[in-house]
């Protein structure tokens, strides 16, 4: 071995020099100031076509300023979402308190797979881990959970442990010949079709009951489906509730559910499924559980405060559930992966141990100190933890309530400013979220009236399909016309959760993620309304 080439790449790329990547961190950071100048999105054109077909491994070692080069032309056409204009989906900038979290967490690169590889960091992640499981659930004595790599795998983890319930030991012999069936709402986030897929139960086996016009999973249908499912000789892992759908933030009535998964399962004589909550984008209402609407501390519209009751009673079924998902990377504002998959009562985690034979007691002391025990993952990283606590503590309470507030409050500007054009119609009125769902219709035409023969099921479906096709159109011309430097971006979904007489309701999107946006960015959106002729 050449020695003296050996330690001078051992000193440049493990030993920290300070000055160097001070430098490099503040060069990306004045990309990123001059980024702030530029319109949102395309800062710089795709080039897919070679990716492959020109790899490459620099041939001799470098130094950190090639490791900058060869990333930087991604770092800069990569929209951080900074912009205020950004109302597409859920997704928002990360907050500067997390990123001193996730740097902080990068420095010292913990895996939380067992602690003797992290130490402080899985304490970091029990901590985190329980604040947020306090918020949520309310009252809850004895909650655990884990950082995932996202809210589809925290879903997963939710749905295993129903199919643990009720195939005992699938997780050793398999699920062998049973018949398994598992059931959301038609507003439900396609992550629980993955994993019904992925666990081996099969998508044509994850049943989707109809929502209401508030796009909350209907009752009764549920009673109904759980009926044909227990006399068809299923059984029944779990039910996913959705606590704030993707595009509408739909709720359903987690209590409501509890009583008739008991019932039914009784009646069957069947073990209760798993009551997994799907919160990932609506657990960030739960900041407003104690919001005083009578003193109004923040000065909030009239108007917001009864959704923010509506809420306030919502939230506090949460408790009713066996576990839920936390998507602290979308509402939260944090970094990726920040997701959270938390029990309510910790001793549904032995139904993942992977020893379950050789540990007859449940053993607290492994158990917390070696996620790896339950996890799917084996190595995980800590960038949860650090980006929630940095949060949390960064943005505190009252903090995350004013931004919640204001999402809320701007969403629903937006929505009654709709109302007032004839020819626009909003598809989620009664649900409290950030986010509003709408039909633009040409001039002319009356949104309302054309719902409601919709809802009545009077539209042929030649007519609904011209409708469709307008709401459509209507939606893309905006899109040609706009100027990116001025115009809010939108985005348009084919089918919005709600199906009456089975229908796809198509419907423009905005959701209010970035606390950024302003007044002027919804003054902005119904004047491009006005504009399209
Ligand atoms: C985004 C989302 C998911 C999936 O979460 P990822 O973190 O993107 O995997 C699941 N459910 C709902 C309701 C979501 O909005």
């Amino acid at each position: 071995m050449d020695q003296q080439k050996l330690s001078e790449l051992i000193d440049t790329f493990f030993v920290c020099d300070k000055r160097q990547i001070a430098e490099i961190f503040n060069e990306f950071l004045s990309a990123m100031e001059a980024e702030e100048r530029l319109a949102p999105g395309g800062l710089m054109s795709r080039n897919y076509e070679t990716a492959q077909a020109n790899p490459e491994i620099h041939t001799l070692p470098g130094n950190l300023k090639d490791a900058r080069d060869s990333v930087f032309p991604f770092f800069w056409g990569t929209d951080g979402w900074y912009s205020k204009l950004h109302l597409e989906n859920v997704k928002g900038p990360a907050n500067y308190a997390s990123l001193i979290g996730a740097l902080a967490c990068l420095l010292k690169n913990p895996n939380l797979c067992v602690d003797t590889y992290c130490l402080r960091s899985n304490e970091l992640e029990v901590k985190a881990i329980t604040s947020l499981a306090n918020l949520v659930f309310y009252h809850t004595e004895s909650p655990w959970g884990v950082f995932t790599m996202g809210g589809t795998i925290s879903n997963l983890y939710g749905g295993k442990i129903g199919i643990e319930k009720v195939v005992p030991g699938a997780m050793q012999s398999g699920i062998g010949g049973v018949k398994l069936a598992g059931v959301v709402s038609q507003a439900a986030h396609y992550s629980n079709a993955t994993l019904a897929g992925w666990l081996g139960m099969g998508t044509d086996q994850l049943h989707a009951v109809p929502v209401d016009r508030s796009m909350a999973m209907d009752l009764s249908q549920l009673e109904a489906k759980l009926d044909q499912l227990y006399q068809s000789d299923h059984r029944v892992a779990f039910v996913i509730a959705t606590f704030g759908s993707t595009d509408a933030f739909g709720i359903d009535d987690i209590e409501g559910i509890r009583q008739i998964i008991q019932a039914k399962a009784q009646q069957y004589s069947q073990p209760v499924p798993q009551l997994h909550v799907d919160g990932a984008v609506g657990w960030v209402t739960c900041f407003l559980n104690e919001y005083d609407c009578q003193a109004n501390p923040f000065q909030l519209a009239d108007s917001t405060l009864p959704l923010i009751q509506k809420n306030q009673r919502l939230a506090q079924k949460i408790k009713f559930a066996d576990s839920i998902t936390i998507d602290f990377h979308k509402m939260g504002w944090g970094h990726y992966p920040a997701s959270a998959f938390i029990v309510n009562r910790r001793e549904d985690l032995r139904y993942l141990f992977r020893t379950t034979e050789d540990m007859p007691y449940f053993s607290e002391a492994d158990y917390r100190h070696d996620p790896a025990l339950f996890t799917l993952e084996c190595s995980r990283p800590g960038l949860g933890p650090y980006s929630v606590m940095a949060s949390l503590n960064g943005i505190g309470l009252t903090g995350y309530q004013m931004l919640v507030a204001n999402a809320m409050e701007l969403a629903h500007e937006l929505k009654m400013r709709l109302e007032q054009l004839d020819y626009c119609k909003v598809l989620n009125w009664d649900t409290a979220g950030p986010s509003v769902v709408w039909w633009v219709l040409p001039k002319g035409r009356n949104a309302q009236e054309i719902f409601d023969r919709m809802e009545r099921g009077e539209l042929s479906a030649d007519e609904f399909a011209t409708y469709r096709h307008e709401i459509h159109r209507m939606f893309e011309k905006r899109d040609a016309m706009k100027d990116r430097a001025q115009d809010a971006r939108l985005s348009y979904t084919s089918s919005m959760g709600y199906q009456p007489h089975g229908l796809d309701i198509p419907a423009w999107k905005a959701v209010f993620f970035n606390p950024k946006t302003d007044r002027a960015v919804v003054d902005g959106i119904i004047q491009s309304l006005e504009n399209l002729v």
